[in-house]
């Protein structure tokens, strides 16, 4: 485990070569409903520990229909990393009216790692007061904001490796998978592009030929290790 602050990864993501959202439309992956019974496989007398993914949806998203937002970017990551992990997956969405001094956050910032302080320190606020009656698991249970824009013109998501906390935009059906990813130790250089008549970035894939290639929704095989190795040093 690192000690101390964990490094942060920014995603320099630029503007014009992410695909846009109405483009996408027709990429649109198909959701798969999963079994839950992947949380006891077996091989150990007590159940894994669930995985929580917070998911704060910025209150300039709120125009947008929430059953879609959970189709089109988490269904099939909570499959991914249900498979990956043997643990059940669970995305929760908050929002304004559930949470409202988490979803106004000022999310936009010409310094991507200062956003990020501020949003790790709105989580903090968070889940110290939730301590007695809802207490969080800091390996586990992962939050992020997501945001209609980008935190400034070139950075479409940031994450703290291996951290609690990160932020993404919803241009690409990938980042906010991307991102989540990073919190549970998937790196870029584990990333791998898949060929099947075509060329697709897994989830963890971005260089300056993302735009040009398609999106494959899993991680790539090192990356499934690098999370099931994360994963494995918790209950
Ligand atoms: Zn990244």
């Amino acid at each position: 485990m690192t000690k101390g602050k964990a490094s942060q990864i920014i995603d320099d993501l630029k503007d014009g070569k992410i695909e846009n959202n109405k483009v996408a439309q027709n990429d649109t992956p198909t959701p798969v409903r999963h079994r839950r019974s992947l949380v006891n496989d077996g091989q150990s007398d007590r159940p894994k520990k669930p995985i929580l993914l917070l998911v704060f949806i910025h209150d300039d998203l709120n125009d947008y229909d929430k059953g879609k937002l959970y189709d089109n970017y988490f269904s099939w990551l909570e499959t991914e990393l249900e498979e990956i992990s043997g643990r059940a997956v669970t995305v929760i969405f908050n929002s304004q009216s559930t949470t409202p001094k988490m979803t106004n956050y000022n999310y936009k910032n010409e310094n991507a790692a200062e956003a990020l302080r501020g949003w790790e320190n709105k989580v903090k606020e968070l889940t110290s007061k939730a301590e007695n009656t809802f207490p969080f698991n800091p390996n586990l249970d992962k939050f992020l904001l997501l945001t209609r824009s980008k935190i400034n013109s070139s950075v479409a998501g940031i994450a703290s490796n291996r951290g609690q906390s990160a932020m993404a935009t919803i241009d690409s059906y990938l980042t906010p998978a991307h991102e989540i990813g990073h919190m549970f130790g998937a790196t870029h250089e584990d990333s791998d592009i898949v060929y099947d008549g075509w060329w697709h970035d897994t989830i963890m894939k971005y260089d300056a030929n993302s735009p040009v290639r398609g999106n494959y929704y899993h991680f790539s095989e090192k990356n499934r290790g690098n999370i099931s190795n994360y994963l494995s040093q918790f209950d």
